[in-house]
């Protein structure tokens, strides 16, 4: 596939994605702009996901630390802004906290605590989601709602991290309706702990239902990225 082969799909791709995002704010009444497409490049080429921002899109998520790095820096000067989105192994933590802009996936006690040493250790502002294991798939990472609550009311006093919002992962479903209930559980616990809390969830599969549930970050893949060459097949 040549770049202006690849660029040509990834741009009706972006078009039709688009056109959805914007019908799922309209059926909800929200605006667009509350609304931040998170494009997750973990399948694609540095190439790939390298043509994104002159199409507009500069919100990244990776899911291994590795790839993120790897990526981070293949791709300087694009003014690219990096998502941790996946599990993340607290002897990771040193070297991605200076690489990204939020991670989404803060998902147990022993990596928060991680994370706000180094944050404090690094004086670094970081921006985390708390991951809530919303569909409780015992192969899924995340908090209870329990053990949430016990976290939040544990929060230290005087680091430099910034706490956001939550993630969330619905069980897979050829139903994407039946995600709404994990959706609409973490916008509800969302809104009774926190003012104004941002929303990581939705990914291809059932972003649209999550937009109708308040989502602030989507984290798309496959919509944007099926058949495009990936890390592995690098020109
Ligand atoms: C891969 C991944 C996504 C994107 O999934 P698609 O179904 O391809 O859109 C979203 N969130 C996380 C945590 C992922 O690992």
């Amino acid at each position: 596939m040549t770049e202006s082969e690849i660029r040509k799909i990834l741009e009706e791709r972006l078009q039709a994605l688009e056109g959805r995002i914007q019908a799922a704010c309209q059926r909800s009444g929200r605006l667009r702009e509350s609304v931040t497409l998170v494009a997750v490049t973990k399948t694609v080429t540095n190439q790939v996901a390298g043509i994104l921002p002159s199409l507009g899109v500069s919100n990244f998520g990776e899911n291994r630390p590795q790839e993120l790095k790897r990526k981070f820096q293949s791709l300087p000067g694009l003014g690219i802004r990096w998502h941790m989105i996946g599990h993340l192994q607290r002897n990771k933590v040193a070297e991605t906290l200076p690489l990204v802009e939020l991670i989404h996936s803060v998902d147990s006690p022993r990596l928060f605590q991680e994370i706000c040493k180094e944050a404090q250790k690094q004086n670094r502002s970081t921006q985390f989601l708390f991951q809530v294991n919303g569909s409780r798939e015992a192969a899924k990472h995340g908090y209870s709602y329990e053990e949430l609550e016990k976290q939040l009311t544990e929060m230290p006093v005087g680091n430099p991290l910034k706490f956001c919002g939550y993630m969330t992962m619905a069980a897979y479903t050829e139903d994407p309706e039946a995600c709404r209930a994990t959706f609409r559980e973490l916008k509800e616990f969302a809104y009774r702990h926190s003012p104004q809390p941002e929303l990581s969830m939705g990914m291809s599969n059932d972003f649209e239902i999550a937009i109708e549930e308040g989502a602030t970050l989507i984290r798309i893949g496959s919509v944007l990225f099926e058949g495009l060459p990936g890390p592995g097949e690098e020109a």
